[in-house]
């Protein structure tokens, strides 16, 4: 297939690289020169434009840093400039309000569109094994499914559109509740006089269990490998997941739903952010207790 690529960050630069692999030719435009360089590295076309990237599209991806982005990208320089008909697939984690208005307005001017953000970081992006959750019409959907394949571990169909931007903010707060609980959890045994390896090899098989805590342990030297084990460089830094909490809390409000954990979980991260730790992977919360 034809596809156009917009956005070749640390997650974007992966996926279309998977493209590539599976087979497809991949035209990409990134604001970045470096970005489009590595791409380009990877088999991808290099772009001077998004106009330029989307010639010929039959699928157009994008995966950029957030809505107004998204919206400003597909408004002024994908619809109407795209084949009509091109199957339009944003996989940036964007705010629900955007998500769903994007998709009404590309859907107007003739292109299927879904929402499609990803569960997996940048590590998941090169392997090919993110999670995608998409929401959209059967029809897009159908369109959209076999595209995302190569750079998946699984597709799966949330709902309408919209529904791929509520899970993910679901699934990001929850991780944010888990992950702060895992380090308050492994903290106090420690302060307590618990080992804390004792600790991770009791609650790991008790109900305690999660994937913070059995996966990704927050704690240098215990349990599962992670940042922590790297003085938190890499990851998932802390500031995207603050981005993350910030859109499930706007997604709370509009949906009239009360999330005090979740509310708690974004001040925390807020903190941490404005303390400078915004660059440090999400579990580096530990440092602070
Ligand atoms: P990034 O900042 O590394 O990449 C974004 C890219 O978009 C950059 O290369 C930037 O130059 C480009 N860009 C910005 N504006 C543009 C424009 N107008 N036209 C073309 N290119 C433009 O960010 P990332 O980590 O790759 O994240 C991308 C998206 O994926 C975000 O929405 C993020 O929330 C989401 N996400 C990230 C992770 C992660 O672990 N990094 C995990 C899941 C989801």
């Amino acid at each position: 297939m034809n596809i156009a690529f917009i956005g070749l960050g640390n997650m974007g630069g992966g996926m279309a690289a998977n493209l590539v692999k599976a087979g497809h030719a991949v035209r990409a435009f990134d604001l970045s020169a470096e970005a489009l360089a590595r791409a380009a590295e990877h088999g991808c076309t290099p772009c001077t434009s998004v106009e330029e990237a989307v010639t010929g599209a039959e699928a157009v991806l994008s995966m950029l840093p957030n809505g107004a982005i998204v919206k400003a990208v597909l408004t002024q320089e994908v619809l109407g400039v795209a084949p009509k008909g091109a199957v339009l697939i944003d996989c940036s984690t964007i705010d629900l309000e955007t998500a769903r208005e994007v998709t009404l307005l590309a859907r107007e001017a003739g292109y299927p569109m879904v929402d499609a953000p990803v569960s997996g970081g940048i590590a998941a992006a090169s392997a090919g094994t993110l999670t995608f959750m998409v929401g959209g019409s059967d029809e897009a959907f159908a369109r959209a499914e076999p595209v995302l394949e190569p750079m998946a571990k699984a597709v799966i169909r949330a709902g309408e559109s919209g529904a791929g931007q509520i899970a993910k903010m679901c699934n990001n707060m929850l991780l944010a509740v888990h992950m702060i609980g895992t380090c308050e959890a492994l903290k106090l045994a420690e302060k307590a006089g618990l080992d804390p390896q004792t600790f991770y090899d009791i609650s790991s098989k008790s109900t305690g269990y999660c994937w913070s805590l059995n996966d990704y342990t927050p704690m240098a030297g215990v349990g599962a490998a992670s940042p922590a084990d790297n003085d938190y460089a890499g990851g998932f830094a802390a500031a995207l997941m603050l981005k993350d909490l910030k859109l499930a809390m706007a997604g709370a409000q509009g949906a009239g739903a009360r999330v005090p954990m979740g509310e708690h979980a974004k001040a925390i991260y807020e903190a941490f952010v404005e303390g400078g730790g915004g660059a440090k992977d999400f579990g580096a919360i530990l440092t602070t207790l």
